[in-house]
This record gives structure tokens, C-alpha cells and sequence, in this order.
């Protein structure tokens, strides 16, 4: 049994606090083990609150001494927190408490990285640092004073005085705690300044440890665009005097919005050409987008509940798309987006640890904190504004702004605004924030006297706790092309609401191809019989591109189907759609490279699982391997030039355009280097000025099992950059064949430089293997002895990790009986560990479900 009690929390049982909280004043005096933090907090009855005991939350906390009113008081205390008799009116509550930094490993509360003290609190994780109301719902002014003798003392909000040894912070604007933070250390500012629409000039600084200062120019520049981004597009301004961003080592998450002072895991800020890759340029812009739009929606209008946790974070992730989009490339952005979709919350959604993008229960808030809530809540969205269009969508998200600043709000409030803005009855389309799954969408069609017809028909399959469901409000995207390749209709949005349903085109001189489901206009899977020859016509000429890859990509699905289950040979009609695409010179380079990108074993795994084939990851594996080689054999010709073509001179540049240019360059790579035995890999890796061809070349050569010269090399030049050899360790773990994988990943462990405790490493090393499908599901079972000896060692000092990582086990149901009993003696295994935290219990619980 796990050490806490494992009690569930209901959405349904939610009861206003007992009073409102007037102002905070909190006074830290740091020591690595004996912080002493002092808080001042000023109650107010809430007259409309439920009848309820006075209670604080507090855990793990050492009472030095509390006060009502002055007057000494001796709380009642438990392991959760405090509760106490207080007068009728207000009254000022102070309390002293201990608490030791140093040895908070769970990385929540306050808690030591580097000799750095930084904070963690949401979601929970104020408790851990002083006796308070910590739920979203209760906001409060905050005054904070830092006492130590480091250098940097930050905390929210405008700075006050400081001089040597303290500093004062203000946060003007209310509050819940799970948005406070503190920060102390020996640290180096990048600065800058900005100024807002209105005129008032912002100071911007990104603090990081000495050394790191020059990888901070184009996190600054992403800062920039995002405020002039969020005044340009939602009208959003930013409210205080200073804007800070620190980098830290040791987090558990990606990035975290405190007011006017994020936190961010030093791999989504620091970026340089030499150490990072495109992809971590584009994902360092879209994360500090992202924390910084929860400035408005987030901050300025919070959460009531946690059950509430899509309306900040689907929203800020909806926002941080069309972000990224306008940055870049809205085309290559949505495929981005999809494939992250399918491979994370489908994935979640069809297995055991479904969940309703508004959860209704949970033990552990940590728990939530998944694809489903952040994806699928900016798929929904999506459909919403593509519902209502995007007039519609800009007077509801200023009615938002206008009626909610200031509020704890619900998702309840957050589609009221979309009722009262264009009339419509949203009852029906709030099923997608109630019901899990994701639905199936099949379709047939017919053509007669000029009237085309496609007839849909839904369906979603039962999830844990709900076995049956409702229809759901669907927009479907629909566009139609002549077999001349010319489109006949523009797309227009058809709105299912019914279980089936038919939508008819009139007016057509002869049958068209349908493009269904444009954009990926909903998260569902579309399921219709098509031929080779349409998905292959559809690839060469629809005009939507995300359908265009999309045909693409079925092509490719369909071969890998036919030959696991039909031992058919690889398909020429995809070999020949392919080079089609690569030679069609009027294509976004980053398009052509998503197209040549194979769908992951992960993916072909739970398509055979959805066709009732039990998959065998090594069989999948070696599929791909063929098609892979047969892809490179059928292109050979047209490799070098285009290889060539794609060379990107002058200095380097993170932009779009480049960064596609290199994107090609090295899906072509990767196929080259199938035929000459990584020749031209290793000159790539030879002559690379920059990480993306560096580690480009690198991968490739590991896939195809050479690479040991360059990986030595790799890591005596990289010894001394953590960020870059979390990437040495995720490559050898992630792409060592199937066979050795587990062995691989186990030496890793040994490295000297491996520091397990570190969630970054950690993740590098083990989750490279967890991603490494055929690798971790070896039939030996080497890999999952290896994951879970690991995670129950990080259980014991970092739970919230070791629960978000045990999902590697969620898929167990798809396999055969050996591979289930092996998943499932693991699972048991870890679920019996003496002392195993709330958030691991529950996970692996939920994984095992009740036919385990
Ligand atoms: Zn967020």
C-alpha cells in the first residue's frame, strides 16, 4: 500500500473556501536545510461559502509557531495539513515553518538545483512551503521578502527594495499560489526591454547560470514576438513592470507560467546553433509562447478547480499552435501537431488511462497533467472556432476576457461566452469535454444525376468508466476535386451532430474524389475503404495540404498492413507516389520531409490492434526496415540531387525555411545512407557546423548499427554541456536495434554521467528505450525489467516522474500472452514496492485496470 492515504477527489464535491484572503505577506530566510518561511496572511469570511472547519493545507512542513490576531494559537496538525478555530470576522493568521530545500528531490515546493533554490508549486506544491488555502480558486495579493546572501532574489511580480542580502517583490495582480515562485541564486541576466502596444516599456531578463548567457538571444527574441503576438492577435497586453524567465536544470515539467516569473527546464530556453537542433529552436519558441500567453489565459483568468485544468492549458496550447503557425508554417505545423496527437493522446484515449479532457475524479492531480487535457483540450478548441468562425471566435474570446479577468473560472463559463456570443445551444458539443474516446468516423459515398452523397456514421468505443456513448458534434471539412485534379468545391465545414448522418453535393457533371476530414478538422479516426489509386491521386493534387500528406501517409500505413499480415511485397504504387512528391519542386522542402517520415512502430502497432492483429514489434520493426530500403533502392537516383539541392549556405538560421531545408536533407540522409553504408553520413558529421547536422548525421549511422567512432567523438567534445548529452544519451537508447537495445541502455546507466535524479537524464536514458517500441517490448523481457527496476528507484525520490513514465507500460493489452505476463509481472511489481508514492500507485493501478 502506498504511504498516503489515496483518497479520491470528486468534481462533483466542490465547495467554495470558507473566506477570501485579503493580501499575503510571505518573508523566506534560505538555508539548504532550514529555510524558515514566515507568512502574514490577511482572512476574510466568505459569506457565501458552505458551512466548513477552518483548514490550511500544509505537508511535510515543520510548525515553528502560529498566530491568530497576535495571540498564540496550537493548531490542530495532520499529515495534510492544519485546522484551527478563528473569529467570526476577519482576522490575520501568521505562521513560521521549516523546511529543507536540499533534500526535497520530488522537485515540487521549493527545492536546490546547482546550489540554485527555485520553486515548483503547481499543482500542489505551495503546501510544501507554508501553511495556505492551496487551490486555485483563492487568489490573493502577494509581498514577498527574500533573505540570503546569494546574488539573485526574485520572486512575482514589480521588484521593491533590496540591497545586499534581500530583495522585496510585489504582485499587484491577485493570485492563486500554484502561481508563486522564488528564485535565488548565482545566476546571469540576459536583458532586454519591450514595449507594449499602450506604450509602457517592459524590462525582459532570461537568468541563467554563469556560461549559459550566450545561449539566450533567441529565447529572448521568442519572448519578444510572443507579447507583440498576443497584443496583435488576441488584443493581450502584459501588466507589470518586469518579465523574468529562469532556466533551471532539475524540472520536472517543461516550463511553468508564475506571474511575471517563469520557470523554465533549461532545454526549452537555452538554444544555440552549435548545441541545439531545428527542432528544439522551434520547440524553445513555442514553449516560451505558451508561458507567456498564460499570462491572460491562465493567470489573469485562472482555474476554479483542477478539473478545470483544460480551460488554461487547452486554450494556451490552441494558442500557442496558431502561434507557431503564424511563425512558421501553418501547414507543417498542423502535421506536427497530428502526429504528436495520434501518437500521445490516441494512444492514451484507446487504452487504459482514458480520461475525459475534464476529468471527473482523480488521487493524484500530477496524474492529469496529459495529452488528452492539453491536446485533445486545443482540438476542442479548434472545432469550436471552426464551428462558430473566426469572427464568432474573436467577440467570444473578448466577452472572455471582458466578463472572466480576474476570475477562477470553469469550462462551464468558457462556452457560456461562445452561447451568449453567437446564440448557439453548445449542450451537445460539451460532450467532448465530458466523454472519453476517440470517436470513429466511417464514411461511404454514391453519385447519381450529378449528386454526390456521403453517408458518415459515428461511433466511439467504451472507456474505462464509460461503457456507452452519446453522439457527439462533429465538423467535418470536406473538399471535392474533378478526376482531372481540379477542385469542384472549396471546402465547407459539414456538422454532424447525429449518429449517422448523409450530406449531399448537387450541381456535379461527374463523380469527384472526396477530401474528408481537411486539416484534420476533428480528433477522430476516419475510417473508409479507399484505392491505391485515389490515396496516390490525393497525395499528387489535393490542395489541402494536411490531407495531401495525410493520403501520403495511408499509403504508407496500408503497405506496412499488407505486408505484416498479408505477407504482400512492398507496395510500387507508394514507391512511385514518393518519388512523385520529391520531384515536385513547387513543395515546402519540410512538407517533402514529413512526407518521406514512415509511421512510427508505435503506430503500426495499434493499427494492427485495431484490425484485430495481435502485433509483433519485431515483425513491425523489420517491415519497416524493408519498406525503408525498398524506399531507398526505388529513389536512388533522385537521392543525391535532391540532397545537393537542399544545401543551406551562409551562416545558420533557425528560421522556417532553412530549418525545412535541412529537414529534407536529412530524411534524405537517412536513405542514402542505407545504400552506400554511411559514407556520406559520416562527411556530413565530419563537416557539420551546427547540432541539427551533426546529430542528423549521427542518427542515421546508429540506425543503420555504425556510428561508434562518432559517438566517441561526439561525447568528448560535449562532456561539458549537459543539454547536448541528454541527446547522446536519448540517441543510443532510442535507436539501438531491438536486440541490444536493453543491454544499450543498461551500460547507459552506468555512465559516469549518468544523474539519475535529474528527470532530464533520466528521461534521455530510459525514455529513449520506452520509445524504442521493438526494443522495450524485446520478447526476453529485458527491457521491461530494466524501466521498472529504474522507476521504482526514482519513486522513492521523485514520484511525479516516475508516474508520467510508467505510461510506457499502458499499451500491454495490444500484445501477445508472453509479452502481457511480462508487462503485467512488472506492473505488480511496482504496484507492490513498500512506500510507493500516490502518484505511482494510481498510475500503475489505473494501467493494471481490474482484468490484470
Ligand atoms: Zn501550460
Amino acid at each position: 500500500m502506498p504511504s498516503t492515504t489515496e483518497q479520491t477527489i470528486y468534481l462533483s464535491d466542490y465547495k467554495e473556501f470558507s473566506h477570501f484572503i485579503d493580501g499575503v505577506e510571505l518573508t523566506f530566510q534560505l538555508s539548504p536545510t532550514k529555510t524558515r518561511v514566515k507568512s502574514k496572511i490577511h482572512f476574510r469570511p466568505n459569506p457565501k461559502a458552505p458551512e466548513q472547519a477552518f483548514f490550511l493545507h500544509g505537508e511535510h512542513l515543520k510548525l515553528i509557531s502560529a498566530h491568530i490576531d497576535g495571540v498564540k494559537i496550537s493548531p490542530t496538525l495532520t499529515e495534510t495539513g492544519l485546522t484551527a478555530e478563528v473569529p467570526n470576522g476577519p482576522f490575520i493568521f501568521e505562521a513560521e515553518v521549516e523546511i529543507s530545500p536540499e533534500t526535497n528531490t520530488a522537485l515540487e515546493g521549493l527545492y536546490m538545483s546547482n546550489g540554485m533554490y527555485c520553486t515548483q508549486c503547481e499543482a500542489e506544491g505551495f503546501r510544501k512551503i507554508t501553511y495556505y488555502p492551496d487551490r486555485p480558486d483563492v487568489m490573493a495579493t502577494f509581498k514577498v521578502r527574500v533573505e540570503s546572501a546569494l546574488p539573485v532574489l526574485l520572486s512575482n511580480g514589480n521588484s521593491g527594495t533590496s540591497d545586499e542580502g534581500f530583495a522585496e517583490w510585489h504582485d499587484p495582480w491577485p493570485k492563486p499560489a500554484y502561481l508563486f515562485a522564488l528564485v535565488a541564486g548565482d545566476l546571469i541576466a540576459h536583458t532586454d526591454s519591450f514595449t507594449t502596444k499602450s506604450g509602457k516599456d517592459v524590462a525582459l531578463n532570461i537568468y541563467v547560470r554563469p556560461g549559459d548567457e550566450d545561449k539566450c538571444a533567441f529565447g529572448m527574441g521568442a519572448l519578444k514576438r510572443s507579447m507583440r503576438w498576443d497584443e496583435d492577435v488576441y488584443g493581450r497586453e502584459y501588466d507589470l513592470d518586469i518579465f523574468n524567465i529562469v532556466a533551471v536544470d532539475d524540472f520536472n515539467m517543461g516550463a511553468m507560467e508564475n506571474k511575471g516569473l517563469n520557470i523554465f527546464n533549461s532545454s526549452c530556453v537555452l538554444a544555440s546553433p552549435e548545441t541545439s537542433t531545428d527542432a528544439n529552436f522551434e520547440r524553445i519558441e513555442g514553449i516560451i509562447a505558451h508561458e507567456y500567453f498564460h499570462n491572460w489565459t491562465g493567470n489573469r483568468i485562472t482555474c476554479r478547480d483542477w478539473f478545470q485544468l483544460c480551460l488554461k492549458e487547452g486554450l494556451t496550447v490552441f494558442r500557442d499552435q496558431q502561434f507557431t503557425g503564424d511563425m512558421r508554417s501553418h501547414a507543417v505545423k498542423r502535421i506536427d501537431d497530428v502526429i504528436t496527437l495520434r501518437a500521445r493522446q490516441f494512444r492514451e484515449d484507446n487504452g487504459p488511462l482514458a480520461h475525459p479532457v475534464r476529468p471527473e475524479s482523480f488521487v493524484e492531480i500530477n496524474n492529469f497533467y496529459t495529452a488528452t487535457v492539453y491536446d485533445k483540450g486545443a482540438e476542442v478548441i479548434g472545432m469550436l472556432k471552426r464551428l462558430v468562425g473566426d469572427e464568432n471566435y474573436k467577440r467570444a474570446l473578448d466577452l472572455y476576457f471582458g466578463r472572466h479577468d480576474g476570475d477562477a473560472a470553469t469550462i462551464d463559463d468558457w462556452l457560456k461566452v461562445f452561447e451568449d456570443t453567437t446564440g448557439r445551444d453548445l449542450t451537445q458539443f460539451s460532450k467532448w469535454y465530458s466523454q472519453a474516446g476517440t470517436p470513429r468516423l466511417s464514411v461511404t459515398d454514391e453519385f447519381s444525376d450529378g449528386t454526390y452523397i456521403l453517408h458518415f456514421k459515428q461511433a466511439t468505443p467504451p472507456t474505462p468508466g464509460q461503457p456507452v456513448k452519446d453522439p457527439r458534434v462533429i465538423p467535418i471539412a470536406v473538399g471535392l476535386l474533378n478526376p482531372n485534379g481540379d477542385e469542384v468545391r472549396e471546402t465547407c465545414i459539414l456538422e454532424m451532430t447525429e449518429a449517422e448522418q448523409s450530406f449531399r453535393f448537387t450541381g456535379l457533371s461527374t463523380k469527384p474524389i472526396p477530401s474528408i476530414l481537411r486539416a484534420f478538422s476533428a480528433p477522430v479516426i476516419l475510417e473508409r475503404q479507399s484505392s491505391t489509386k485515389e490515396r496516390a491521386f490525393l497525395l499528387a493534387h489535393d490542395t489541402d495540404p494536411f490531407n495531401k500528406w495525410e493520403a501520403g501517409r495511408a499509403l504508407a500505413k496500408e503497405t506496412l498492413v499488407a505486408m505484416l499480415t498479408a505477407d504482400a511485397p512492398v507496395n510500387s504504387d507508394f514507391l512511385d507516389a514518393l518519388a512523385a512528391v520529391l520531384r515536385d519542386e513547387n513543395l515546402d522542402p519540410a512538407f517533402q520531409a514529413l512526407a518521406l517520415a514512415l509511421p512510427s512502430q508505435d503506430d503500426i502497432a495499434q493499427t494492427l490492434f485495431d484490425v484485430g492483429v495481435t502485433p509483433d514489434p519485431m515483425a513491425i520493426y523489420t517491415a519497416l526496415e524493408t519498406l525503408s530500403q525498398s524506399i531507398a533502392q526505388h529513389l536512388q537516383d533522385l537521392l543525391p540531387r535532391i540532397y545537393a539541392a537542399n544545401h543551406v549556405e551562409g551562416p545558420f538560421s533557425s528560421e522556417a525555411a532553412p530549418a525545412g531545408k535541412r529537414a529534407l536533407q536529412g530524411a534524405v540522409l537517412g536513405l542514402i545512407s542505407r545504400l552506400d553504408g554511411g559514407d556520406q553520413a559520416r562527411a556530413q558529421y565530419t563537416a557539420a557546423d551546427n547540432m541539427t547536422q551533426q546529430l542528423q548525421a549521427l542518427a542515421c549511422l546508429l540506425r543503420i548499427d555504425r556510428g561508434q567512432t562518432e559517438l566517441a567523438s561526439f561525447e568528448t567534445q560535449w562532456a561539458q554541456d549537459r543539454l547536448v548529452m541528454d541527446k547522446w544519451f536519448g540517441l543510443q537508447s532510442g535507436l539501438a536495434a531491438p536486440q541490444k537495445a536493453a543491454a544499450i541502455t543498461e551500460t547507459l546507466t552506468k555512465h559516469a554521467a549518468f544523474d539519475w535524479k535529474n528527470p532530464n537524464r533520466f528521461r534521455a536514458a530510459l525514455g529513449g528505450l520506452t520509445a524504442n517500441t521493438a526494443g522495450f517490448h524485446a520478447a526476453d523481457g529485458a527491457g521491461y525489467k530494466l524501466v521498472a527496476d529504474w522507476l521504482i528507484k526514482l519513486d522513492a525520490a521523485n514520484p511525479q516522474t516516475t508516474a508520467r513514465m510508467s505510461t510506457a507500460f499502458d499499451s500491454w493489452r495490444r500484445y501477445d500472452a508472453g509479452r502481457q505476463g511480462q508487462m503485467i509481472e512488472q506492473l505488480k511489481r511496482i504496484q507492490a514496492t513498500p512506500n510507493l508514492s500516490r502518484d505511482t500507485h494510481e498510475m500503475v493501478t489505473r494501467i493494471l485496470g481490474s482484468d490484470a
